[in-house]
């Protein structure tokens, strides 16, 4: 590994940003970590990663990388009854995906158990801790409150041989579930609940997914992480604020200990309106089937935004967006949404589908005939080129774009009115025909040769363009609309939060119709269906006999200009 080569003197990159980055500064003037910043995403492998957590590993990896420092993916796998292979493994593909280089710094907290009952033992022979026989209920029940000290237990007076002999024997499996637990020796009327004599570890017997039976006593997160980053050499230990009342423990572990002592630092976490961030939530909308998997594409999950269509460039954007605060906050997901419509606006094809088809029947354009007509695949960047889209006598339009009995300023295709179809012609609507329920099934139009675009020589205008596909060579398509997974925007403090669920988060289209370049589109690519957002194809459900897309997001934000 090559030494880390950090001159002081921030860059211009460094200055700005946030109060971490002020710490940082200062911490390289006074030479506290003699040049080095190493910092770490510590994911507990219970659940999928959210764009919560993509925030951290992007604050925590982009410090690594703007001040040339270190970064390490380290599993928090401490806990045997909730954590899963299947968790590691995505969350390993999410971060990679994010564009995290880790290199060989992925970490896992039970490699270290061994160490850490080695430090537990160095706290015993301390007189800092003692082995309790209080149950859980018990050793919560002597807590005490935030306005009364808690109680000492008796065992607190055990002697230090008692506790050497009786860690031993909870190691070996001597005990059952719950029976005993090491504790930390600080003070029961500690005004900091998390200083009075916390829990440092507990008896489960369960099989864990990375060291099988070895052990049967778990530490607990206060106990393990702070030596988990003393171990990897952590400069900076982020974490979100709820941590904050912990630190006094977290330092009190490590000066007991007299190890390497990392600083540990709280920011906000993030909040998105509209959704749930909790792990234990999104299990539940994933157990209970609220929702198709951990990427159903309406979860607020990496994966789900990944087959949703969001780019990775987006979500690190969005992250630097909403910053980093001392305080928590509701952001607003249009934000998000702000970032993924800047990404593609500058990469996606441009492509013409029409969702909720009308058919269109030209009546003076020849039966036979298909032109070739030339559209440009993205006018924000015309190294993209260009393709030809099929003209004929018969086409689709949107069914929104014409209107019988239109109101005031529709600029679209009405009886007897004009349009222009776009990269084509102006057509006009000269006959409208129902069926028997009275709804409109088709129109009769005409087309007028002189206005082709881009060489016709009429110097006719009309105020509306429309897209269109041509009926013979479109391709039926499945297309997915999403809209807000819940109805109201904050759903942190509700118990109900279940009953908030959208009814009309997913919307299935099974007949919209694309134009034919479509049916090469690959999995991953991002494509303007021109009028109607941006698109993807879905990459659990799309096959080759039935292409389906995912609506990533619409082209405007038509949420905040609705409210
Ligand atoms: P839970 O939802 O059960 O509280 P968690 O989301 O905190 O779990 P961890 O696996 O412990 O799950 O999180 C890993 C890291 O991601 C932690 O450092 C945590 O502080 C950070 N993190 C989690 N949620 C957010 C969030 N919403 N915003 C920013 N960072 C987050
Ligand atoms: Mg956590």
């Amino acid at each position: 590994m090559s030494e880390q080569h950090n001159t002081g003197l921030p860059s211009e990159s460094t200055k700005k940003k946030n109060f971490i980055y002020e710490i940082i500064n200062e911490d390289l003037e006074t030479n506290k970590w003699n040049g080095n910043i190493h910092t770490r995403f510590p994911p507990e492998p219970n659940g999928y990663l959210h764009i919560g957590h993509a925030k951290s590993i992007c604050l925590n990896y982009g410090i690594a990388k703007d001040f040339q420092g270190k970064f390490n993916l380290r599993f928090d796998d401490t806990n045997p009854s909730k954590e899963e292979q299947e968790y590691v493994d995505s969350i390993i593909e999410d971060a990679k995906w994010l564009g995290v280089e880790f290199e060989d710094r992925l970490f896992f907290a039970s490699d270290y158990f061994e160490q850490m009952y080695q430090f537990a033992i160095g706290l015993i022979k301390k007189g800092k801790a003692y082995v309790c026989d209080l149950n859980a209920d018990e050793i919560r029940a002597t807590r005490g409150t935030l306005t009364e000290p808690g109680e000492e237990s008796a065992d607190r007076s055990r002697s230090i041989e008692e506790n050497l002999d009786l860690f031993q024997h909870m190691r070996n499996g001597e005990f059952k579930n719950g029976e005993k637990t090491l504790r930390a020796k600080i003070d029961m009327a500690s005004p900091n609940i998390n200083l009075r004599d916390p829990i440092m570890y507990r008896i489960v017997h369960e099989t864990h997914q990375r060291q099988g039976n070895a052990w049967c006593i778990y530490p607990t997160y206060d106990w393990a992480h702070g030596l988990e980053d003393s171990i990897e050499k952590i400069t900076h230990s982020i974490c979100t604020l709820e941590f904050e009342n912990h630190r006094p423990l977290y330092d009190w572990f490590l000066n007991e200990l007299g190890i390497y002592h990392p600083q540990q630092i709280e920011f906000a976490r993030l909040n998105l309106n509209y959704t749930v961030m909790s792990k234990r939530k999104l299990l539940q909308l994933v157990k209970e089937n609220y929702v198709d998997g951990w990427d159903d594409p309406r979860m607020p999950t990496i994966s789900g935004l990944r087959r949703r269509g969001y780019s990775s460039e987006a979500l690190r954007d969005f992250a630097e967006t909403v910053g980093v605060a001392k305080r928590d906050a509701l952001t607003d997901i249009s934000l998000l949404e702000f970032s993924i419509r800047n990404d593609l606006n500058k990469r996606a094809q441009r492509v013409m589908a029409v969702l909720r088809p009308l058919k269109i029947v030209l009546t003076n354009y020849p039966e036979d005939k298909v032109e070739e007509l030339e559209a440009v695949n993205n006018p924000e960047d015309a190294a993209m080129g260009k393709r030809n889209i099929p003209f004929s006598r018969e086409l689709f339009i949107e069914q929104t774009d014409f209107i019988e009995n239109p109101p005031k300023g529709f600029h679209r295709l009405v009886p007897g009115g004009e349009v222009r179809l776009r990269y084509a012609y102006i057509i006009k609507c000269d006959k409208v025909i129902k069926n028997e329920n009275g709804e409109v099934v088709e129109l009769r139009c005409s087309f007028d040769p002189e206005t082709k675009s881009g060489t016709g020589t009429s110097a006719k205008k009309v105020k509306g363009t429309i897209h269109w596909v041509s009926a013979l060579q479109a391709v039926p398509v499945e297309v997915r609309l999403y809209d807000r997974l819940f109805t109201i925007e904050n759903l942190a403090s509700d118990e109900n939060w279940l009953n908030f669920l959208n009814p009309h988060s997913l919307e299935i289209i099974d007949d919209a119709l694309v134009e034919p370049s479509l049916q090469n589109a690959k999995i991953g690519e991002h494509i303007q269906f021109e009028r109607n957002g941006y698109f993807c194809l879905d990459s659990k459900f799309s096959t080759q006999e039935k292409l389906v897309f995912n609506r990533t997001v619409t082209l405007k934000d038509s949420w905040t200009s609705k409210k």
